[in-house]
Parts: structure tokens; C-alpha cells; sequence
């Protein structure tokens, strides 16, 4: 088994705190053991960190531009190895975690070719005033298990690309594509300038009161995001917030069924329904909700349930067993009630947390499986008969992360999307996401944007640079 330690000052490190195990969600065996460490080897990252900070924030951006490219080349070169480790800590399948791995190059290349804009306000006479942009010091990344490598790539790039070093906080059931995400990163940077830190509890809450740090990005559960709120507010961290989503999907009267619900349901099962922005609620015209029940029933039957590095395997098991347990629970809740299961609806019987696709029908607002976010691969399909009483319905939600609206006529959908309360809404699509489109949600999913010019200048503080001319008046 490889040894995962953590990287504190350029120094691969033991942690004070013994180790814990992760699992492997397809055979519910150890993975590896991981290290733990302690609340005062934070404290070394954290100084470690601020020391590398007083070099690296004066690095040109050409400098860091091309540490980046290095960094890309570097993950591209050890796809096949990350990929592997992405599957064998999170369950996915191999083609997915391949495209994870393929996806943190993109991001990172377009986070070296990023420019970081100085806005000449005003050039007279008498003066000149320019808005410049300076990093902010250490920033920590918090990232969950979802998409562990594409999500700490999407905190980490951004923050060493304007200037800050950080501090990598993965989340304890998928620690090790991050360790190995870190070490590579730390090949091509200053000691101190990246650092990671692992450990089952309590970092999450030090790290948010650290007065050492000077921003958090935090990927994960509204619940926790709050407290990372609260604990805060000590030294006025900057945050980025992307949390918890219960994304809708409007389907318009006239749509076609066969090939909506192939892209609906990839939308919806997307890493075994585990995505931040899947598709979670979809809403259907009743002249049709029979019809698109049936394909997507059809569709989930096509997949190939199994451990991820199986060959032609589809569909990998729900990534922990508090997350299968969640699942089973609101599945159960919605049979209770009447609700119609029209596949799936059952734990496997092998070991792994296997929870295969499962459509539910006979499901309404008001009920837990559509309310509440379930992370998982279950997909209700709700009825409706008009417009306004589905956007109602949409929009009656305290999250805001994303939402979509399919529909034959392009225009019609697009101004029913504009009045989804959402941070995204997306035509005939759902969870479309790129390097260069700012991504984050509304409401209770969190503030804060990643991507795009936006989400980059998020790394930043500025500063007004105004200078009086000689001889002005
Ligand atoms: P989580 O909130 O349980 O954990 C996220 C991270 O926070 C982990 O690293 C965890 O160790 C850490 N943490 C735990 N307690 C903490 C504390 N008190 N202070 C600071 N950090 C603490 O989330 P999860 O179960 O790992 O991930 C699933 C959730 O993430 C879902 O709600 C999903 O919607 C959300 N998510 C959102 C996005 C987005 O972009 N909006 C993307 C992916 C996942």
C-alpha cells in the first residue's frame, strides 16, 4: 500500500494524529491508510504558507503563468495513475475518472493563460487612478468527495495563478487523488507555496477560525458551509461558497422524448447522481410525463452496474455508506407515501455501496425526496400542467444552484429559464460547466463564483493605485 502523507513546507510529512483508513466504495475494503494530522502541523502549513507567500505574491505572472502549463503537463503525463486512484477512492468509473483527470488539465491550462486586468479609470491632466489587483495571502481549499481532483484543481489554480499559496483541506472519504494532485504541483513551485493537510475532524472548523488565513473555498453541504460562515468572521475571511443544490428541470409540452431523456438522464445520473449541479427534480408536462418515465426507465436498465475499474462498467456505487443510507431513507419515505418506484429502489445485495438508478414516480413537492437534496442516483419525474404552476414549483426551494427547461422552441424555454431562481440555467442542457463561464448559485447554494475572469479576480484584493500629476493644480 502506498504511503499518503501530507506536504507541509515542500516536506512530505507524518501526521501527529495516527491514521485512518479510506475505503474503497465498490469492495468496502481499505484503499490505503492516510495520515492524521494535528492542529498544530496546521499551524506549520499555515506559517509555512505565509512565509512562501512574501516571494511568491512578487512572481511575475508570466512566472506563475508557466508553472501552470509545467503543472498541466505534469497531471496529462500521470492521467492513467490519477485516474486509477480517482476510481478506487470514489467509486466512479474508469472513463469518467479519466475525464476528471483530463478536465483538471483544461482547467489548468486555462488558469495559466488567464490575464489579470488593470483598469485605467482615469488619465488626465492633473491625474491618473488605475485599479489594480493583488493576491490575498493564503487562501485554504475545503473540497468534498464528489469530484475530489477536478474540484481541488477548480480552488487550487485559480489561487496560486493570482499569486496566494494555499492550503488543501480534502475532504477524509477521498483524500488521496488530492495528496497525489499536491505533490505534483509541489514539483514545480516554491516550498510552502502549496501544502496539504489530512485528517478525519476538526480541521475543517480550525482552518475557518485560522487567523493565518486569509480566504476559504469551500465546496460542500449548506450545513457545513454556514458554519464555515460563522467560524469566519475572527479576521473577515474572504469566501467562496459553492454548496448544496436540488437542481430542476422544467420539460416543456411538444419535446422529443427519445433523445431528451438520454442527455436528461446523464444529466441526472452524472457520477451516480453525486454532483453538485445534476439534474434532481424533473418536472414534465403530464401529456408526457408517462413517456419519459418509460425512456428514462429504459435508459437506467441499459447500465452496467460494478466496480468502476471493471471493464464496460457504467454505473459505480454511491460513494459512502451515510450518503446510501440518506438515499435508502428518502426512497423509503417516498414508498411509504404512496409514491411509485419504477426501477431500481433497492441496495444490491454484494458488498460495495451499490444503489442502482432508480426513477420514482407519484412524487410532489412536499415530499422529502423532492424537497430535501439527495446526492444520489434517484430521479423523481413530477407532472405538471401549466407553466406558472411549475415554475412555482421549480423555484419553491431554499437552494438555487442550477436549473434547466427543455422544449422544441429554443426561445419559448429560454424565457421560461430566466425565471428560474437559480445561479445557472441552462436551454435544452443541464450541469454544463467550463473553464470560461463563471459558475455559483443563489440562495442557500452559496455566494461566490468560480470560472471566468469573475471567478479568478475572487482570489483577489484590490487596490485603487490614484497618483497626482506633477504641476496639477
Ligand atoms: P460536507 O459539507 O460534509 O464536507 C465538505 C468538506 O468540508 C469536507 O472536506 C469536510 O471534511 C469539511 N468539513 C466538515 N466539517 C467542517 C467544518 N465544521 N468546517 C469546515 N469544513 C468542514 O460535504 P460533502 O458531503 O463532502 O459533499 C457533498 C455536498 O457538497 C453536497 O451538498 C453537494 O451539493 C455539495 N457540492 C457543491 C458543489 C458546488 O459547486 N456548489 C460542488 C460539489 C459538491
Amino acid at each position: 500500500m502506498n504511503d499518503y502523507r501530507m506536504l507541509i513546507d515542500g516536506a512530505r510529512v507524518a501526521g501527529e494524529g495516527g491514521h485512518f483508513e479510506v475505503l474503497n466504495p465498490a469492495t468496502e475494503t481499505a484503499v490505503a491508510q492516510c495520515t492524521a494530522g494535528s492542529l498544530a502541523q496546521l499551524d506549520l502549513a499555515v506559517a509555512a504558507a505565509r512565509r512562501a507567500f512574501a516571494g511568491w505574491q512578487l512572481t511575475g505572472h508570466a512566472e506563475r503563468s508557466a508553472c501552470l502549463q509545467h503543472i498541466a503537463d505534469a497531471i496529462e503525463q500521470d492521467a492513467e495513475r490519477l485516474a486509477r486512484l480517482i476510481v478506487r477512492e470514489q467509486g466512479k468509473p474508469l472513463a469518467l475518472a479519466f475525464s476528471e483527470v483530463m478536465g483538471g488539465v483544461a482547467w489548468t491550462r486555462y488558469a495559466a493563460a488567464q490575464e489579470i486586468p488593470v483598469e485605467l479609470i482615469e488619465d488626465n491632466a492633473t491625474q491618473r487612478v488605475e485599479l489594480h489587483r493583488k493576491p490575498l495571502g493564503v487562501v485554504a481549499s475545503i473540497t468534498p468527495w464528489n469530484w475530489p481532483f477536478m474540484i481541488a484543481i477548480w480552488h487550487i489554480m485559480p489561487a496560486l495563478r493570482a499569486g496566494n499559496c494555499v492550503i488543501s483541506k480534502p475532504s477524509s472519504l477521498t483524500p488521496l487523488s488530492t495528496i497525489a494532485l499536491v505533490e505534483i504541483i509541489a514539483r514545480h513551485v516554491p516550498n510552502g507555496v502549496i501544502n496539504i493537510i489530512t485528517g478525519e475532524r476538526g480541521f475543517g472548523s480550525a482552518i475557518s477560525s485560522h487567523p493565518g488565513i486569509d480566504k476559504i473555498v469551500f465546496t460542500g453541504s449548506t450545513a457545513t458551509g454556514q458554519r464555515v460562515m460563522q467560524a469566519a468572521a475572527g479576521n473577515l475571511k474572504r469566501l467562496t461558497l459553492e454548496l448544496g443544490g436540488n437542481d430542476a428541470a422544467i420539460v416543456l409540452p411538444g419535446t422529443a422524448v427519445e433523445e431528451t431523456a438520454e442527455a436528461i438522464f446523464q444529466a441526472a445520473f452524472l457520477n451516480m447522481g453525486q454532483t453538485c449541479a445534476a439534474l434532481k427534480r424533473l418536472y414534465v408536462h403530464e401529456s408526457q410525463q408517462q413517456a419519459f418515465a418509460d425512456a428514462l426507465v429504459a435508459i437506467a436498465g441499459r447500465q452496467v452496474i460494478g466496480d468502476g475499474l471493471e471493464e464496460g462498467v457504467t454505473f459505480g456505487p454511491v460513494q459512502n455508506s451515510e450518503q446510501l443510507a440518506l438515499v435508502t431513507e428518502l426512497v423509503e419515505d417516498a414508498r411509504g407515501k404512496g409514491a411509485r418506484v419504477l426501477c431500481g429502489g433497492e441496495r444490491l445485495a454484494r458488498p460495495g455501496f451499490f444503489y442502482p438508478p432508480t426513477i420514482v414516480s407519484g412524487v410532489n413537492n412536499g415530499d422529502r425526496l423532492v424537497d430535501e437534496e439527495q446526492f444520489g442516483p434517484v430521479l423523481p419525474v413530477i407532472a405538471y400542467r401549466d407553466v406558472e404552476e411549475v415554475l412555482r414549483a421549480a423555484n419553491d426551494s431554499d437552494m438555487g444552484l442550477g436549473g434547466s427547461v427543455w422544449g422544441p422552441d429554443a426561445e419559448q424555454a429560454l424565457a421560461v429559464a430566466k425565471r428560474l431562481e437559480s445561479g445557472v440555467a441552462w436551454v435544452n442542457c443541464h450541469a454544463q460547466i467550463q473553464p470560461n463561464t463563471p459558475f455559483g448559485g443563489s440562495k442557500m447554494s452559496g455566494f461566490g463564483v468560480e470560472f471566468g475572469l469573475e471567478g479568478l479576480l475572487e482570489f483577489t484584493g484590490q487596490q485603487l493605485l490614484y497618483v497626482r500629476k506633477p504641476g496639477a493644480a
